[in-house]
C-alpha cells in the first residue's frame, strides 16, 4: 500500500456529491469483528480486501492521501455489498451507505476499460428492462428444449465462446411457461389487506412460477393483490453498481406506478429489490418533488414473508414432505433485518423438514451483477456454499431471492449436486394447494 502515504492537505479524491461520510467512517474502531463473515476476506485474508480495509481505503481517499487507483477501485469492485459486515459490526458502521456512496464516486470520477464499459452497459440494459428479457425468452427456451443445450454442455462446445458468455451461460436457469400475475388478484373470503406487487425484473422473466405462486399465497390469505402494469424495473442492480442517475429515474417511475393505488403493503419477493425501495427514501432525499413520496412509498415496502408472518394463517396447509435447506439470502438477512419470517413460514408447512445451512450469514456469491462481473471470487464463493449445503442431504434448497436462486442452482450442478432450488414462497403455495413435491420439483 505504498501508494497511500499520508499526504498533508491534499484535496480528497471525491467529489462533493454525497462523498462516504465520515461521521461513519469514524465509527469504525477496527475491532475486526466484521471480518470472519465477510466471504472476500475468508476466502484472500488480505486485510484490504476486508471490511475495515475497505472502510481504511475510503478514509485514506476521503483525506486526500489516496487518488482512486485503479488499485484502490479493486478492493471495492471485489466488494459483493453482501453486508454481512453490518450485522457484525457491534460499533453500528453502516457499510451499506458507505459502499453506495463510494460506488457511486468511482463510476462518475474513474474510468473503465472499454471493454468493462461496454459489458456494464449490457449487463444494465439487459437485466433492468423486463422488455428486454422477455424478447430473450423464445430463443433462450428453445436453446434449452431443442436440446441443444445439453448437447453443447456436454460436448464441452462451450469453452469455444468468450468466457462471459460461458458465464451467463452457467447462471441460466431452467426456464418455465410463463404464468403472467393478473393487474387485480381477488383476495379469497374477506379481505384483509390490499397490497402492491411487485413484480421485478429477472424475477418477472425468469421466474415467472415465482411471481404467479406469490399472488396466489397472498390472496389465498386474503390479500387482494395488485400488480400494475407500468411498474419498470426497481433500478436494484443500478444502485448496488454505483449507477446512481439511471437508478433514480427508475426509482421515481416505479413511485408514480404504485401512487394511487391505495395499497396497505407493497410486496417484494426479491430480496435485492426488497432492500433498495425500502432505501427509497435515502436515495430520493435531496429531490423536493420526491422526498416525502419516497419516504412514504418506502414505509409500505415489506418482504413477502413479513407480510404473510403477520397474518394469523387462514388457508390450510397440506403436508409436504421434504427435507428442505434454507438459505438466507443476504439482502433479506443483513439488508433488512429479515430472517425468522420464513422459517417461520416453512415451520408451519406439516412434515416439511428445516435444515440450517452452516456458515449462513456469509454470501453465496450472487450480489446483484457481481458473478457476472467478478466471475472467478464469485465460483469459489458459490463453490464454498454448494460443499456446505451437500452433507445436508436436503431435497431442495429454498431461499427468497432470484439472484442467489441462479447462483445456487449453478454452484450445486458445477459440483455434482441435483438439490433444486426454489424459491420459499413456492414451498408455501405447493402446501396450501395441496401439490406434489415431485410435481414442483420436475
Ligand atoms: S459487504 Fe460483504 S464483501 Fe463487502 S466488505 Fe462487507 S462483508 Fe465484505
Ligand atoms: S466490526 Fe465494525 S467497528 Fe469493527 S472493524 Fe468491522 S466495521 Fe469497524
Amino acid at each position: 500500500m505504498s501508494n497511500l502515504a499520508p499526504s498533508r492537505n491534499a484535496p480528497s479524491a471525491f467529489d462533493a456529491h454525497h462523498p462516504p461520510s465520515n461521521e461513519i467512517i469514524e465509527k469504525c474502531v477496527h475491532c475486526g469483528f466484521c471480518l470472519p463473515v465477510c466471504p472476500t476476506y475468508v476466502l484472500w485474508g488480505q486485510e484490504m480486501d476486508s471490511p475495515r480495509g475497505r472502510i481504511y481505503l475510503m478514509k485514506l481517499a476521503s483525506d486526500g492521501a489516496t487518488e482512486m487507483t485503479p488499485n484502490w477501485v479493486s478492493h471495492f469492485d471485489s466488494c459483493l455489498g453482501c453486508m454481512a459486515c453490518l450485522t457484525a459490526c457491534p460499533s453500528g458502521v453502516d457499510y451499506g451507505k458507505l459502499i453506495e456512496a463510494t460506488r457511486a464516486q468511482i463510476e462518475r470520477n474513474t474510468e473503465r476499460s472499454p471493454s468493462e464499459k461496454r459489458y456494464r452497459r449490457f449487463l444494465f440494459e439487459t437485466f433492468t428492462q423486463p422488455e428486454r428479457l422477455k424478447r430473450m425468452r423464445l430463443p433462450l427456451l428453445a436453446y434449452q428444449k431443442s436440446g441443444l443445450q445439453a448437447v453443447a454442455r456436454a460436448s464441452g462446445l462451450l469453452k469455444l465462446l468468450p468466457k462471459r458468455v460461458q458465464v451467463m451461460e452457467a447462471l441460466l436457469p431452467r426456464l418455465r411457461r410463463t404464468e403472467p400475475v393478473a393487474e387485480v388478484t381477488p383476495a379469497a373470503g374477506t379481505k384483509r389487506l390490499r397490497v402492491g406487487l411487485l413484480l421485478g425484473c429477472v424475477q418477472r422473466e425468469f421466474f415467472p412460477q415465482v411471481n404467479a405462486a406469490t399472488a396466489r399465497v397472498l390472496a389465498a390469505e386474503g390479500c387482494e393483490v395488485i400488480a400494475p402494469r407500468t411498474q419498470p424495473c426497481c433500478g436494484a442492480l443500478l444502485v448496488h453498481a454505483g449507477e446512481e442517475a439511471a437508478a433514480l429515474e427508475l426509482a421515481k417511475k416505479t413511485i408514480d406506478a404504485f401512487e394511487g393505488t391505495n395499497v396497505d403493503a407493497i410486496v417484494s419477493n426479491a430480496a435485492g429489490c426488497g432492500s433498495n425501495v425500502k432505501d427509497y427514501a435515502h436515495l430520493l432525499r435531496d429531490d423536493p418533488a420526491y422526498a416525502d413520496r419516497a419516504r412514504s412509498f418506502s414505509a409500505k415496502c415489506k418482504d413477502v414473508s413479513e407480510v404473510l408472518a403477520n397474518l394469523d394463517f387462514r388457508a390450510t396447509r397440506y403436508p409436504l414432505r421434504l427435507r428442505v435447506a434454507f438459505h438466507d439470502s443476504c439482502h433479506l438477512q443483513h439488508a433488512q433485518g429479515v430472517r425468522s419470517q420464513p422459517r417461520a413460514l416453512l415451520s408451519d408447512i406439516p412434515e416439511l423438514q428445516l435444515a440450517e445451512i452452516p456458515e449462513a450469514e456469509i454470501c453465496c456469491g450472487s450480489a446483484g451483477i457481481y458473478n457476472l462481473v467478478q466471475p472467478g471470487a464469485a465460483t469459489a464463493i458459490g463453490d464454498r456454499k454448494a460443499n456446505l449445503i451437500a452433507p445436508l442431504k436436503a431435497d431442495v434448497v429454498a431461499t427468497g431471492n432470484p439472484g442467489c436462486l441462479l447462483q445456487l442452482q449453478s454452484s450445486l450442478a458445477r459440483n455434482g449436486q441435483r438439490t433444486q432450488v426454489v424459491h420459499t414462497i413456492q414451498l408455501l403455495d405447493a402446501s396450501i394447494r395441496g401439490i406434489e413435491p415431485k410435481t414442483l420439483l420436475k
